[in-house]
C-alpha cells in the first residue's frame, strides 16, 4: 500500500488515496479529488463508454486525458473522496483473469517455462505432474491456468486481492484465500463484524446486479481483471465501485456475453455475474437470520 497526500485544492479537506494493490507508480493523485492512472487505450475506450451506459454511477466518474512529465494518465474520481478515512478492499471479479487472446498468444509459443515452475513449486511442491518435474518446466498456458484455481477465482468467479484498514498495514495475504470459509471470514476481518456495513455492502451490490443485467456494455465486453473496490468508514457509510478496464475487450458485433455460463475456450464467457451471485451469496451470509 502506497499513501500519498497533497495539499488541499478545498481548504478544508486533504486528498487522500492509498493503493490497495496494483502496480505502484501508475497513479498520482489529481486536482479537485480526481486521480490519475497512467494512460491504457483499451481503458479510455471502456470508460467513454462507461460514461454513456447505465453503469455509470457504478465506475468513478471519467475526465479525460492528462499530461504529466510527458506521461498520458486517465483522469478520473478519487473514490476516497467522500470517505473519512476509509477502509478499502479490492475484489477482482470473474472465473479468469487472463484474456482468452493471451491465452492464444502463449499457445503459439508453446516453450516449457523454468521460471514458472518455480513459482508453482514455491506456492506448492505437489503441483507439477511427473512429466513437468522431469522437465523442471511447465507452459505458461498450464501455469495461468493452474494460478486461478489457488484462490476462489475458479471455483467462486471473484477473489479478493488485497484490503486496508486505517491504523492497519495492508492485507495482501489472499492468493490461497479460496473457500466460501476462508472469504467469508476475511470480510468479517474487513468489515469488523459490523453486520450494519454487511447490509450496505449487500444493498448496492444487488443494485449493482440488476443493471449489469440490463447494461449494454456489459452484454458487450468480456470483463476480465476489473475489480469491485469496497469502501466503508466509521461514521457508516458504504460504497462499491467498478474499477480498472485494462483488460476489459469490447466483443464482436455479433457476440454478446451473459458473463454466468460457464467459460469454455472460445465463448469468451468471464464468469463475472457468477461470481457477484457467489459473493451476494457469501455476504448475505454473514448476517443473523
Ligand atoms: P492490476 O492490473 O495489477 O490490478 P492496475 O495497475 O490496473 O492494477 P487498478 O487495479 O486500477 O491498477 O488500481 C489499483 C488500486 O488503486 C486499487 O486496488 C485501488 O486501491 C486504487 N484505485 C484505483 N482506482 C481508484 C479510484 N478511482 N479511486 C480510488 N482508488 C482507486
Ligand atoms: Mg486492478
Ligand atoms: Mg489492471
Amino acid at each position: 500500500c502506497g499513501t500519498t497526500s497533497l495539499l488541499p485544492m478545498t481548504p478544508k479537506k486533504p486528498q487522500q488515496w492509498l493503493q490497495v494493490v496494483g502496480h505502484a507508480g501508475s497513479f498520482h493523485v489529481g486536482d479537485y479529488g480526481t486521480l490519475l492512472k497512467r494512460f491504457c487505450e483499451g481503458e479510455q475506450q471502456c470508460y467513454l463508454r462507461l460514461m454513456e451506459d447505465t453503469l455509470k454511477p457504478f465506475v468513478p466518474a471519467y475526465h479525460g486525458v492528462v499530461q504529466r512529465d510527458e506521461q498520458d494518465y486517465n483522469m478520473m474520481d478519487n473514490l476516497l473522496t467522500n470517505f473519512n478515512t476509509p477502509a478499502v478492499m479490492d475484489c477482482k471479479m470473474g472465473s479468469r483473469t487472463y484474456l482468452e487472446r493471451e491465452l492464444l498468444l502463449a499457445k503459439e509459443r508453446p516453450q516449457p517455462r523454468n521460471d514458472m515452475y518455480e513459482k508453482m513449486v514455491a506456492v506448492d511442491p505437489e503441483a507439477p505432474t511427473v512429466q513437468e518435474r522431469t522437465q523442471q518446466a511447465v507452459l505458461k498456458t498450464r501455469y495461468m491456468q493452474w494460478r486461478e484455481t489457488l484462490s476462489s477465482t475458479t471455483s467462486l468467479g471473484f477473489r479478493i486481492e488485497g484490503f486496508w484498514k486505517s491504523n492497519e498495514e495492508c492485507h495482501t495475504n489472499f492468493k490461497r484465500t479460496k473457500s466460501r470459509d476462508q472469504v467469508m471470514a476475511a470480510f468479517n476481518n474487513f468489515v469488523e463484524s459490523n453486520t450494519h456495513i454487511v447490509w450496505g455492502y449487500l444493498r448496492r451490490l444487488k443494485e449493482l446486479r440488476q443493471v449489469l443485467e440490463e447494461s449494454v456494455f456489459f452484454r458487450t465486453h468480456e470483463v476480465v481483471g476489473s475489480s469491485l473496490l469496497f469502501l466503508h468508514d466509521w461514521k457508516g457509510r458504504t460504497g462499491v465501485w467498478m474499477i480498472d478496464f485494462g483488460k476489459t475487450a469490447a466483443l464482436p458485433a455479433h457476440l454478446s456475453l451473459d458473463h454466468r455460463t460457464p467459460w469454455v475456450e472460445g465463448n469468451r464467457e468471464d464468469g463475472y455475474l457468477w461470481g457477484l451471485d457467489n459473493l451476494i451469496d457469501i455476504l448475505s451470509n454473514m448476517l443473523p437470520l
